[in-house]
């Protein structure tokens, strides 16, 4: 692993990519998950690299939501595990959730690093891997062949950070409640889940951790209110306004970076 300089402006960005790199190396993250960062991280750089009041609200209904829930699960596919394996054992903890691995790109020996890295992280269940939890029900299409009869098949609420699309449709669609954690607010993950926290997931996941512990004694009476105060849409609307607002603020500079601009400056004074 190359060193990052303490005092470099994004060694937080590049330790984030780092992990991911070595995830890959280990075979734990696919070449599609290192794709997927690239996206996330555009839209964290828009967003300003920080959790925003949105987000954190969203992280606390969804804690509220899992402590609700009879069968809360957390989904974890490579990303996941090679970013924040410790911070999802914390919370399953918390939440009493169970943890499931769940890919796209779908190998044993993928599934297994995973597995490996959760329980060197502290984890003792780890669904979802293997012939016998993956068992194939002919006439459900890929996905849904491939869910823990223990874990997402049955759970209520389902924390589905980094998922696809497809994925998140269809667990709606299965009447599940889904929680996601996603940078993009326009993708479809986003716009099908019932919580979407757009955070990175580093800052998303001790968030919901956090807020559980804050929620735990709370009556389902209370928690149910903590949910039902919630729109998707609105808090969905927040977060693209506050990257509108962003935007807005830094065209007016052009150049933000006060160093950067200053010597653009002073370039056009010799001019
Ligand atoms: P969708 O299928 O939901 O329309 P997509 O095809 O663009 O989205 P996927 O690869 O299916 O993307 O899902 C990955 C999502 O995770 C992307 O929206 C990406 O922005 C987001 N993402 C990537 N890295 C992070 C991260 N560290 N934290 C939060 N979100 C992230
Ligand atoms: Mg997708």
């Amino acid at each position: 692993m190359f060193e990052i300089p303490p005092n470099h402006p994004r060694a937080e960005s590049l330790r984030i990519r780092e992990k991911l790199i070595e995830g890959f190396e280990k075979g734990i993250v696919a070449k599609a998950g290192l794709i997927a960062h690239g996206r996330g991280e555009a839209f964290d750089y828009l967003i300003g690299e920080k959790t925003t009041e949105p987000a954190l609200e969203a992280a606390k209904v969804a804690a509220a939501a899992m402590l609700i829930a009879k069968h809360p699960v957390i989904s974890v596919n490579g990303n996941v595990a090679a970013l924040v394996p410790k911070e999802i054992v914390e919370l399953s903890k918390v939440t009493e959730a169970k943890i499931e691995v769940n890919l796209f790109y779908r190998t044993r020996e993928r599934e297994e690093a995973i597995k490996s890295v959760l329980e060197e992280a502290g984890a003792k269940e780890i669904l979802g891997v293997g012939e016998a939890t993956s068992a194939t029900i002919p006439e459900l299409s890929s996905w849904r062949r491939k869910v823990d009869p223990r874990g997402i098949l049955v759970a209520d609420v389902v924390l589905v950070p980094l998922e696809d699309g497809d994925r998140t449709e269809a667990l709606r669609k299965m009447g599940k409640i889904v929680i996601t954690v996603d940078l993009n607010p326009l993708s479809r993950t986003a716009q099908w889940a019932n919580i979407t926290i757009v955070d990175n997931v580093v800052r998303a996941i001790p968030n919901i951790t956090e807020q559980a512990k804050k929620l735990k004694n709370f009556s389902s009476g209370k928690l149910k209110e903590v949910l039902k105060s919630f729109d998707n849409r609105k808090n969905l609307g927040k977060m693209i306004e506050i990257i509108k607002d962003r935007l807005t603020k830094l065209a007016e500079k052009g150049i933000y970076i006060p160093e950067a601009s200053q010597i653009y400056e002073e370039m056009r004074r010799i001019e």
